[in-house]
């Protein structure tokens, strides 16, 4: 047996005992998770910024997301009414007679959660993907991101506690580490795993998404990849904002070194004298930001290699790049323009450039503009930025903006994602694998479940959620009217 065969045996017995502990049990452990992660505050902040260069400041801010997360889907199972139960009472008036027939979402069986390098707490070991799984009910084998391998280790140590000390089955969550991409292949395509959640490279992404429909029987890959999310500026705002606009978003593009997934990477604009000052006061906000190291060699490495492909594209312009000359694994801040023609005709411009870089795609008219939204692969975000009078008049791009990504932001910034039961983090291809679910928020723990029906069963056989009295209180759909009212 290999080790990746022990542990998923291991979390496939857990599966058994785990999927049995009652709501409140497994929001007790999510809270127990957060608490323990609470009391490492320190040296789990300390051990990651030494790992991955990024400020106290803004650990300690993640470090809170993650534990408001394990927390949120804690109230959310303990509340219940997530798993969309269904009944439809027997009724022998109907030909033929209908039986009674109740449904209930179940989790999937143990999954794998990819850790991801640019959120070393909150996408990570204890972040979104691993709590909602959890919450679920499903039994989480880590994969570890090795940029960041000695925080990974030290966030399980806080999981292994927190299973301890609310006794859930010993295996409930694993970790596995191991340089090279074999670990992960081999998790993917053991056959005891039902599903994958990953946040990366649309290469590493695609890989395991494609290694999971390889498989005897094929499991759900929710991967979510890269994003350019394009932001439009409406031509009044551009007449009456352009300073405060500037300052808006070039601090988006440049907050965290651009190493976030909603980062905006293409701003698109019609040509006018407003567009032409908003580019230039744009070009002065990127050069006031000093460059900072970012999170690993090969994200640096790729970095440069992406701002480099795409300024030594045809009619690429730089218009600004930051002041300071950047040092080892800096990344160099910029801004460049292009036409929408010279856009249209090269799919590279249109390629996530992972960093602190933005490309400003100059339209000659609103149609010009329709045609580059129109263009465009799925995206997390886009963002329309605009006057009433501008919203008002360009319906016609919001529609097609919708059509393009997961979240549609009006005047404001797309960098920040809140964690709340709303969210919406995904979009159509390659922004993620599949559209219809979201990697953070409440709605995430859809990823790890499917439906199941019991029909013809007697109350005392039924899981809690269709029983007729209706034990934990939850809103049902019986006989198609919303209810938490018992069935007599
Ligand atoms: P990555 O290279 O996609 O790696 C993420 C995880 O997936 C790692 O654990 C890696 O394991 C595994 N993996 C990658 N390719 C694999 C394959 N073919 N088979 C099996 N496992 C595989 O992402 P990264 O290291 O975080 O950053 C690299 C680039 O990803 C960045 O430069 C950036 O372009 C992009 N990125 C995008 C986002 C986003 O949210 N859009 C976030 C982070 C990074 P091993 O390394 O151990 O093989």
């Amino acid at each position: 047996m290999t080790d990746v065969d022990i542990v998923m045996q291991q979390s496939a017995a857990a599966f058994e005992a785990y999927k049995l502990v009652p709501a409140a049990g497994r929001a007790g452990f999510l809270e127990a998770i957060a608490e323990e992660l609470e009391g490492l505050r320190e040296s789990l902040v300390a051990i990651a910024g030494q790992e991955t260069n990024l400020p106290p400041a803004r650990l300690n801010g993640e470090l809170t997301r993650t534990t408001n997360q394990l927390k949120l889907f804690a109230s959310l199972i303990r509340e219940g009414s997530w798993a969309e139960a269904v009944i439809d009472t027997a009724n022998p008036a109907t030909t033929p007679p209908r039986p009674d027939i109740r449904k209930v979402l179940l989790p999937v069986g143990p999954v794998v959660v990819f850790g991801a390098s640019n959120f070393p707490f909150a996408f990570s070991t204890a972040g979104g993907d691993t709590a909602s799984a959890l919450a679920a009910g499903a039994t989480v084998v880590i994969k570890g991101h090795p940029a960041h391998e000695a925080t990974s280790l030290k966030v399980f140590g806080a999981i292994q506690a927190a299973i301890s000390k609310t006794k859930m089955p010993e295996h409930t969550v694993q970790h596995v580490a191991a340089p090279g991409n074999n670990i992960g292949k081999d998790l993917v395509t053991h056959p005891l795993i039902t599903g994958v959640g990953f946040t990366g490279s649309f290469q590493g992404g695609k890989a395991l998404f494609n290694y999971a429909n390889q498989r005897e029987t094929p499991i759900p890959v929710f991967a979510e990849m890269s994003s350019v999310n394009p932001v439009v500026f409406l031509p009044d705002t551009l007449e009456k904002n352009a300073a405060s606009l500037a300052q808006t978003f070039g601090g988006s593009v440049t907050l965290g070194m651009g190493q976030f997934c909603t980062n905006p990477g293409l701003l698109l604009a019609i040509r006018s004298k407003a567009q032409e000052q908003f580019a230039a006061l744009l070009g002065e906000a990127i050069a006031q930001c000093a460059p900072q190291k970012m999170l690993h060699a090969g994200i640096h490495q790729a970095y440069e290699q992406g701002r480099s492909r795409l300024l030594s594209q045809q009619g690429v312009t730089l218009i600004s790049e930051s002041s300071q000359a950047p040092a080892e694994m800096e990344a160099f801040p910029a801004l460049a323009s292009v036409t929408a023609k010279d856009f249209l005709a090269n799919h590279l411009l249109s390629e996530e450039v992972f960093g602190p870089s933005s490309l400003l795609i100059v339209c000659e008219d609103k149609e010009e503009l329709k045609t580059v939204l129109k263009s465009l692969k799925g995206q997390l975000t886009t963002t329309v930025v605009g006057t009433e009078a501008d919203v008002a008049a360009n319906g016609d791009i919001i529609a097609l903006q919708t059509t393009l990504a997961g979240r549609v932001i009006l005047n404001a910034p797309p960098t920040g994602v809140e964690v709340c039961n709303a969210m919406v983090h995904g979009g159509p291809f390659p922004a993620t694998t599949d559209a219809r679910f979201t990697s953070v928020g409440t709605s995430a723990i859809k990823r790890w479940v499917r439906p199941v029906c019991f029909q013809g069963f007697t109350n005392a056989m039924l899981p809690d959620a269709l029983k007729n009295e209706n034990p934990s209180g939850i809103w049902r759909l019986v006989n198609g009217e919303f209810t938490k009212d018992a069935i007599n």
